[in-house]
């Protein structure tokens, strides 16, 4: 028996449900009490005065990749494109690849991707892969050019910059032929940073949207190694192999449509930066009817890479005529759910679709004259990323990072979640807290075990510096002590 003390726990059972003490057992939540309660014979860990939530819970990521780059190349910060060459000169290869992520050409003095042969110059024998920082495009050096099996030869005047299917090919490409050491070495290190930022589970996404979900099995049959749990995602559409598996659910970033930055996310009406061209909506109806159809039947949760109001719309029809066929309570989810109309809310609301939403996209991407504003003109704008008009529905909704795209950090989309650019769609920061804590246990089945603090559910604990319902600074409050299943995986120093 383990009693955790000296700190305020907020329950998340209603808000401004606190108490002061819990007593563990065996990792579950034994008793909770108002005050420090005076019982001997158990063993007492002082919280120092933290303000403690249930674990954070990070509802999208795609760990594999981001594991892979955090042993890769982080270009965020690089000015320049001798910053970019100078960081991946000291990168060391994994599994014989050098990995570089977060190039935004947009942000280096050039203005340009750099090209095959300046990547040949630092590594002439190594393969080497800069992805952009939306994963939509990357470019490649020629050692890479040369290995890659494509469907058709690559133009005369290559220089190394790839998009759409190229991009997927070589991604795809670069990810293959890791041995399984190195696959749990990357799933270790997305764990730890998951706990070093006050996550205590994660969903993650497992294979290519394709058919390859090889790492499903190593993962499922090692998940008790890892500091953190995986919730995981067989990111396919072969219900068989789901099924097969032993999957509860199937899909992830499986793409409806693209991204709005690559002008492929499928809108309703014409990009204002290019009347005429509405995006592209990726699969026929036809085929995520049969795809969608087949996993609700064999009660299979299904998830969906979904930006566009077009792309929202595409898929929200097909749950609907499922959820009508047979209504059950499967919880399917559109992903990202970035562009929405009222309509489509109402909509969504009606067939119980949950949605999966990330609020650092506001953040980055809903500034004036920033990439909505560009791509979809003020009034869309608002309508992106319309957080406080789905809560108030009653529609189920989680947050998360969509790591590697953002950074794995709760408190961070906590703090992007309250501070909406569209005044009106703010989330409260008890309802913040909500769709990183109690939503999200609610979207994998697991409410009656995560996601709030009473007895009888895990012990799973943040244990913040500050108090997020006070703060003014969410993002910047310092994580205390992690704790999972009542052990103490970490203790920062500090107050
Ligand atoms: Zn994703
Ligand atoms: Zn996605």
């Amino acid at each position: 028996m383990k009693l955790f003390y000296n700190a305020r726990f907020y329950s998340m059972k209603q808000e401004n449900d606190s108490f002061a003490a819990a007593l563990v057992d065996n990792g579950i939540i034994k008793e909770t009490f108002l005050t420090e309660p005076d019982i001997s014979n158990v063993e007492k860990i002082d919280l120092r005065d933290s303000f403690v939530y249930p674990g954070f819970i990070d509802t999208h990521t795609h760990s594999f990749e981001g594991g892979l780059y955090s042993l890769g190349a982080d270009l965020e910060k690089a000015a320049t494109l001798k910053d970019v060459f100078s960081i991946l000169s000291e990168t060391k290869p994994v599994s014989g690849k050098i990995f570089a992520f977060h190039f935004d050409e947009r942000l280096v003095n050039e203005k340009r991707f750099p090209t095959a042969s300046e990547l040949d110059k630092i590594f002439p024998d190594t393969p080497v892969i800069l992805r952009r920082i939306d994963g939509h495009s990357s470019v490649i050096n020629i050692k890479a050019a040369k290995s890659i099996d494509w469907d058709k030869p690559l133009p005369g005047n290559f220089n190394g910059h790839l998009s759409k299917r190229e991009n997927g090919k070589a991604v795809n490409w670069f990810h293959r032929n890791f041995d399984d050491e190195s696959i749990l070495e990357i799933y270790q290190k997305a764990a730890n940073i998951a706990l070093k930022e006050g996550h205590t589970t994660i969903h993650t996404m497992i294979g290519d949207g394709h058919s390859n979900i090889k790492h499903y099995e190593l993962i499922r049959n090692n998940l008790h190694r890892f500091p953190v749990e995986f919730i995981l995602y067989p990111q396919i559409t072969d219900v068989a192999k789901a099924l097969e598996a032993g999957s509860p659910r199937i899909g992830g970033c499986v793409l409806a449509d693209g991204s709005f930055g690559s002008h492929t996310a499928a809108v309703l009406d014409s990009y204002s930066d290019e009347p005429g061209n509405y995006g592209s909506l990726y699969r026929s109806s036809k085929s995520w009817n049969n795809f969608i159809q087949n996993a609700h039947k064999n009660n299979l949760q299904v998830a969906v890479h979904c930006i566009g109001d077009a792309a929202i719309s595409q898929i929200l029809t097909i749950y609907e005529k499922a959820q009508k066929d047979k209504p059950k309570d499967l919880r399917h989810a559109i992903i990202h759910n970035e562009l929405t109309t009222e309509d489509i809310l109402d909509r969504e609301k009606n067939a119980r679709v949950s949605v999966i939403m990330q609020p650092m996209f506001d953040r980055l991407w809903a500034n004036p004259n920033g990439l909505y504003e560009n791509r979809l003109g003020k009034e869309r704008t608002l309508r992106t990323n319309r957080l406080a008009s789905i809560y108030k529905r009653g529609i189920l909704l989680t947050g998360s990072s969509d790591w590697y795209i953002t950074k794995m950090n709760a408190l961070k989309g906590i703090d992007a979640a309250t501070r909406i650019h569209n005044k009106n769609e703010r989330l409260s920061a008890y309802q913040a807290v909500e769709i990183y804590t109690k939503n999200a246990a609610e979207l994998s089945f697991d409410e009656n075990r995560l996601g709030t603090l009473e007895v009888g559910k895990q012990a799973d604990f943040v244990c913040l510096q500050n108090d997020i319902f006070t703060s003014d600074s969410i993002a910047e409050i310092k994580i205390a002590a992690v704790i999972k299943k009542g052990c103490i995986k970490i203790q920062n120093e500090g107050n």
